[in-house]
């Protein structure tokens, strides 16, 4: 039997029989793993208030010498992350990354880029630094492009026309090739989105500059909606669902004035 560490952020958890928790992580050295919390849900004294959705934790896992889960037997705490959890929209946000992170990512494959991207959003979350829909629509770009769907802004999909090169101020955007086209290459693909040249342009920006630099961008609140709406249209195209928590978020933003 072996033990390994890593630091993890937690993305689900779901009962196992009558004691036992299974809960997938993000882990910064081992990808999505999968393993099994024994008496977690039997004693409240074996992982007292850790093992909750998004925390950031530092994980001791035993590995079975035969094949099966890896057994949790120790979790520290490294964020509470309270401005999050105190929040029903920042919560939401939180769960729905999570959510992504946990249907996209294969188990066992390191993805130390979207463990860094996952724990600097629910940073900046916490604290408030990035606005809650600035950093959703940082969160996806990222998630894209470190999953290999970048979306292509720079130029038309077709034509290959440079962006700042076509005429008028709206652009069309093909889902299923995942890049933007000019009206005239527009006029023959079956399914595009309208996005305005605006947003592409601030899209791109955030896609072309570093962590840091794309939280300082402003928008105003048409081109976040706009951007958020494009995003999680994109996504949901190549998830092939809605997540859950991605549906109960937008029932909530319906509900806010
Ligand atoms: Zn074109």
């Amino acid at each position: 039997m072996s033990t390994f560490s890593t630091p993890a952020i937690l993305l689900r958890r779901s009962s196992y029989g009558d004691y036992d928790l299974i809960v997938t992580l993000l882990t910064l050295n081992k990808g999505k793993l999968t393993v099994i919390a024994k008496n977690a849900k039997k004693s409240r004294k074996r992982f007292p208030g850790l093992l909750e959705l998004f925390s950031v934790l530092h994980i001791e896992c035993r590995t079975p010498r035969a094949r099966g889960m890896a057994v949790l037997q120790d979790a520290t705490l490294e964020n509470p992350f309270s401005g999050i959890r105190g929040n029903i929209m920042k919560t939401s946000y939180a769960s729905y990354w999570a959510e992504l992170v946990n249907l996209w990512l294969e188990e066992g494959k390191e993805q130390t880029r979207i463990y860094h991207l996952l724990r600097y959003c629910l940073d900046s979350l916490d604290s408030g630094i990035i606005g809650n829909e600035e950093l959703s629509i940082i969160f996806q770009l990222r998630f894209l492009s470190f999953s290999g769907l970048s979306p292509n802004f720079s130029e038309c999909n077709k034509c290959h026309t440079k962006m700042d090169e076509i005429k008028g101020n709206h652009l069309f955007f093909e889902l299923a090739k995942g890049g933007i086209l000019c009206k005239g290459c527009s006029s023959s693909s079956l399914s595009s989105l309208n996005l305005t040249k605006g947003i592409v342009k601030q899209l791109l920006w955030i896609q072309e500059n570093d962590l840091k630099t794309a939280g300082r961008l402003k928008f105003n609140q048409a081109s976040l909606r706009e951007g958020l709406k494009f995003l999680e249209k994109f996504i949901v195209f190549h998830i092939g669902k809605e997540p859950k928590s991605l549906k109960f978020l937008r029932n909530l933003c319906s509900q806010m004035p």
